[in-house]
Formats: C-alpha cells, structure tokens, sequence
C-alpha cells in the first residue's frame, strides 16, 4: 500500500484525461482516500457510474469538490473558467486546485481571479494522451513515463507544490517545474502547431475530391495515416487550444512558414543538396526523442503488420 498523499481528491469533467487519472490512482491503492468525480452531462456520469470511473460520481460540481484537498479541472481550456466560478464558493479551505489544460497563460487568468483566499491554485498540464476522448478512453498508463509540467503561480505554498509532484510521480510521470509562457510556447512547437498541420493536411486531402474518395484511404502510406490519427482528435478541446494560445501559435505557424517556402524554392531549383542536409538535421530530433524514450524506435511506430490485423 503506498503512502497516502490527499485524502479526498475531486475530477471535474470525466473524458480522457480524468477517466486515465482515476485508474492510475486505483493502481496505486493508498494515495488517495477517495476520488468523487463530475461531468455536466448525465450520459457521461451514467458512463461513468457503470464502468466504476470514481468512487463516487456526484450530481453536482458543487457537491464532487465539497471536502476534497485536491480538485483537478478536466475539462476544455475553454471551459475552466466556468467552471471555477461554479465550485469557488464550495471548496474546502486550504485545498489545492489544479488542472490538466493544454494551455497555462488563459487558464491561470480565466481561473485564478474566482478562487478565494487560502486555496492553492497550481496549474499542472500532463503530456500524454491520445486521439480518443470520453470516460471509457482512459487506462491507468498513459501517463507512465510521460512528463506533467507543473507551472506554480506568484506565491504559490511550496508543501502544496510538493504533494501535486508527489502525486503525478505516483501516476506514472516525471514532473517538471515551468513557467506559464514558457509551455505555452514550448507546446506550441510539440504539440499545437503539429495538430494544426495535421489537420490542414488531411483537409487538403479532402479537398482533392478527385483523390479522397477511395485512393486516399485505400492507400493511405505512413505519412498521412499518421496525420489522420492526429487530425481525428477531440474539436472542442483543439478549437479551444488554438483560441487560448493564439500569440505562441501564431508566432510558429510564421516561422513553420518560412521555413515551408523555403523548402519549397529548393524543391523548385532542384537544390538537392539543401534538402538532403536538412532531413538530416531533422532525422538527429527523431534519434533524440526515441534515445529521451518518449517514443518507441520500432518500425511504423511499432504496428503490427501481420495479416488480419
Ligand atoms: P474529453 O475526453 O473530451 O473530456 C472532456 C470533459 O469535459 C467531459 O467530461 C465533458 O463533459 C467536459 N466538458 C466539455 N465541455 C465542457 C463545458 N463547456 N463545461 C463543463 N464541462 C465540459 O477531454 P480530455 O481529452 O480529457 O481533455 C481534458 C483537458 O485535458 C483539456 O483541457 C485538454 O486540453 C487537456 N489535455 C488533453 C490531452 C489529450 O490528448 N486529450 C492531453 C493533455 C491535456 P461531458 O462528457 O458531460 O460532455
């Protein structure tokens, strides 16, 4: 059994995010004493009561942080505001409010001014995740090995700090501390911007309507499948990323297309040697991210390839 880290810890909003939290919670019995959980609609608590996501799914927001020492926002960037201004008046003095958004600068401005005095407002982002969403998406390992940046606040109770790494750490991740403009740049170039290009790409590939109706899936090569996979991803929570980190986005999608233009001159002059050199600068950020294990080095990001599957 490990060692108890929070008592009572709430989950607002029951999609990937919360649904993966809570079983990595229930492998590690003993860190929490009991997590309440709640989703605004009652499909999703339904879903939620019948799979035995939560040890307890409460009807209210007001009534799932009501005790808790820790709440953990989970729902869209978008919505985060919303939603601190429904639970502020119910929370347990002295708790801890956290988060999971993708985006820090907005939600530390949309949350921090409903919280009252004597709560810990320290917002924390997970970096994993996938391209489903819903309570029934969640598994107990997605954070295992994945880092969950942390991004205190101005005054921010450094024994508070301390017990939110404890519990990422007890979930599977590797915590680090940054500052709010800092990730939201940092994720603008790992996360955002790939999503937007994504999502274009398959866009484009729409378009051709000569190409799409049945070539583009039937033979559809590594490259773009890769690209459909992220292009499927959850519309609300991406339209919010994009609308929240407009300043970091926009700066990198400038410089992405640059970049673009560039790559397209020497494809144009037939500048081998400019290509060459850059995909071989490119293929060292790979080697990087699989020697940081944070991917895995196996062909086609290791699918199977036996018949049938
Ligand atoms: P999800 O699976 O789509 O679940 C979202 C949850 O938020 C649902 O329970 C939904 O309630 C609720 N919700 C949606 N809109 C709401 C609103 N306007 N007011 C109140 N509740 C609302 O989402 P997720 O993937 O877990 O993402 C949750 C958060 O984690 C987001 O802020 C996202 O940026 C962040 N995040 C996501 C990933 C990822 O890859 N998915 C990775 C890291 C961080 P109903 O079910 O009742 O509609």
């Amino acid at each position: 059994m490990s060692e108890r880290i929070y008592d009572r810890v709430a989950l607002i909003g029951l999609g990937l995010i919360a649904s993966s939290m809570f079983w990595a919670i229930k492998r590690n019995a003993g860190i929490v004493g009991e997590v309440t959980g709640y989703a605004r609609s009652e499909a999703t608590r339904d879903t939620a009561r019948r799979i035995g996501l939560c040890d307890r799914v409460c009807d209210s927001a007001a009534e799932a942080v009501e005790g808790a020492d820790l709440v953990v926002l989970c729902v869209p960037v978008g919505a985060m505001g919303s939603v601190a201004a429904e639970i502020a008046p119910f929370l347990k003095p002295g708790c801890t409010v956290s988060d999971v958004g993708s985006v820090k600068r907005d939600v530390i401005q949309s949350v921090g001014p409903y919280l009252p005095e004597g709560v810990h407002f320290i917002p924390a982002h997970p970096l994993a995740g996938t391209e489903h969403s819903g309570p029934e998406s969640g598994f107990a390992e997605l954070f295992d090995n994945r880092w969950c940046l942390i991004v205190p606040v101005e005054n921010t109770d450094p024994a508070a700090v301390t017990n939110l790494r404890a519990f990422w750490e007890a979930l599977g991740a590797n915590v680090d501390e940054m500052d709010a403009d800092h990730h939201d740049l940092v994720l603008a170039v790992t996360s955002h911007t790939p999503h937007l290009i994504a999502y274009t790409m398959v866009g484009v590939a729409d378009d051709l309507r000569r190409v799409t109706d049945s070539e583009v899936i039937k033979y559809s090569a590594a490259g773009f499948r890769d690209f459909t996979r992220i292009a499927a991803s959850d519309p609300t929570m991406w339209r919010d990323v994009f609308l929240t980190n407009k300043d970091a986005t926009l700066e990198i999608l400038g410089r992405f297309t640059e970049e673009l233009f560039a790559l397209q001159r020497a494809i144009r002059t037939g500048d081998g040697e400019q290509l060459f050199d850059y995909f071989t600068r490119t293929r060292a950020i790979r080697r990087g991210i699989i020697e940081a294990g944070q991917d895995t080095a196996a062909p086609d990001f290791g699918r199977s390839h036996k018949s049938g599957s």
